[in-house]
């Protein structure tokens, strides 16, 4: 059998990820990608010697013991891309007193969580041992398990499972007598109170393990590496090049139709675009199910940190006080808060970035660039509508291709 043909849609890290596997396999594969760079959602870019990023907090996987690792190396990510470990995850500030510092380090972070509120010993020392437990299973790696091994690693996990099930920041966060910690508490992942106790013990477990870093040179760096891992490969990939619909023959996706009107066939079809934007705007709602619908006409917002409606309905969803400084800080005067009483810290790691200089945004500032990339802000800036501004072109497409 000849060498097969595949389109893929989107080269965001799924799309060149799949690009990869796919040269890899034998198969000749292009990637069709509206914006000008690799990437997608995982981007970063620099701005007077600081490397901003928008995107990547935590990579599952940099710790080298991660079971992650092999993928990372497949995908030419490592050892190329130096991993950063963390040694504090979060910081909480307040106007005066002790910030809460949420050290890797479980030890460390105990002595913190006591010195602040010695009244809350139990509920801390359940928090760390318990933080511990998890430590002893990876739960993020589950995914790049065997299914034995996935087997194994639930059932040491049920009674933390059970214990913890539908226990959220939020609530737990009530069970400490200092008020500090009872409004700092919630805000650790990702000012998301509603977010699942379960889901901070494994951060705090995995930070512990020297895992979930951050790429340096940032998120747009690690895309790049995946795009020349893909490349090297002989992979091709078409930037500016925006899919209008995907062909159909008989019941199968057989090409693709552009927005200048002209087709791309091939053998296979993936979309890594937004499911909406595949399902109902290329695929035009022809092959839907009820409970697809179900789920894009109300999804959950903060599924998965970010909203899903980001997409139809750009939006700033949650506005806690310290969501409303990082936007303030991120897009000037937008938002005004004077005085938050807590603040999320954002990391200023002199040691990284390209003039040395790195800034890391707390997840409100995540969100907004989430909104400037949702098609109704693509090109011009929120506010600017309409206009492309001065020196502003029209791109037109470019094929990068492999040796
Ligand atoms: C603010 C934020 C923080 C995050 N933090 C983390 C983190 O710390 N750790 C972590 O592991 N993950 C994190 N994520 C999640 C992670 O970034 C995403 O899951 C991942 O990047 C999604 O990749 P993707 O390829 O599936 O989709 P996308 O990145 O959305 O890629 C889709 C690509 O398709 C292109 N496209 C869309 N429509 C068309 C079309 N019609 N024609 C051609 N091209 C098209 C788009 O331009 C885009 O490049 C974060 C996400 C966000 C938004």
């Amino acid at each position: 059998m000849g060498e097969r043909s595949l389109l893929i849609i989107g080269a965001g890290i799924g799309g060149l990820a799949t690009g990869c596997y796919a040269q890899a396999n034998g198969y000749r594969t292009s990637i069709l990608e509206m914006h000008s760079g690799p990437g997608g959602l995982c981007t970063s870019w620099t701005r007077n010697g600081y490397t901003f990023d928008g995107c990547l907090h935590n990579l599952a996987g940099s710790g080298s013991g991660s079971p992650f690792q092999k993928m990372w190396n497949e995908l030419g990510v490592v050892p190329d891309i130096q991993m950063h470990a963390y040694t504090e995850m979060v910081r909480v500030e307040r106007a005066a007193g002790e910030p809460l510092k949420v050290y890797a380090d479980l030890e460390k972070l105990g002595r913190v969580l006591m010195r602040l509120s010695p009244a809350d010993a139990g509920v801390i020392a359940e928090l760390i041992e318990s933080a511990r437990k998890t430590s002893r299973f990876d739960m993020l790696g589950l995914a790049v398990t065997t299914p034995w091994e996935r087997i194994k690693a639930l059932t040491s996990a049920l009674p933390l499972f059970m214990k913890y099930g539908g226990v959220t920041l939020e609530k737990f966060a009530l069970r400490f007598k200092d008020p500090f910690l009872r409004q700092a508490f919630p805000t650790l992942m990702y000012d998301w109170p509603q977010q699942s106790l379960l889901m901070l013990l494994s951060f705090l477990a995995g930070l512990n393990h020297g895992d979930l870093g951050w790429p340096v040179g940032g998120s747009s760096a690690l895309a790049r590496a995946i795009e020349r891992r893909f490349l090297s490969l002989g992979g091709e990939i078409q930037y500016h090049t925006k899919v209008k619909s995907i062909l159909v023959e008989g019941n199968r996706a057989v090409g693709v139709t552009l927005s200048d009107g002209s087709e791309q066939r091939a053998d296979i079809v993936v979309s890594n675009a937004y499911g909406p934007a595949t399902i109902f705007d290329m695929l035009g709602g022809r092959y839907v199910s009820r409970s697809i619908r179900r789920y894009y006409s109300a999804p959950e917002p903060h599924r998965n940190g970010t909203s899903d409606r980001f997409w139809h309905r750009p939006h700033v969803s949650r506005r806690t006080p310290c969501d409303r400084l990082a936007a303030r800080s991120a897009c000037g005067d937008r938002w005004r808060n004077p005085s938050p009483p807590l603040r999320a810290d954002f990391r200023f790691r002199p040691q990284h970035g390209a003039g040395g200089q790195m800034c890391r945004q707390s997840s409100a500032a995540y969100k907004l660039r989430a909104v400037d990339r949702s098609p109704s802000h693509a090109g011009p800036l929120p506010g600017r509508k309409g206009s492309c501004g001065p020196g502003c072109h029209r791109p037109t497409r470019e094929t990068v291709r492999g040796d």
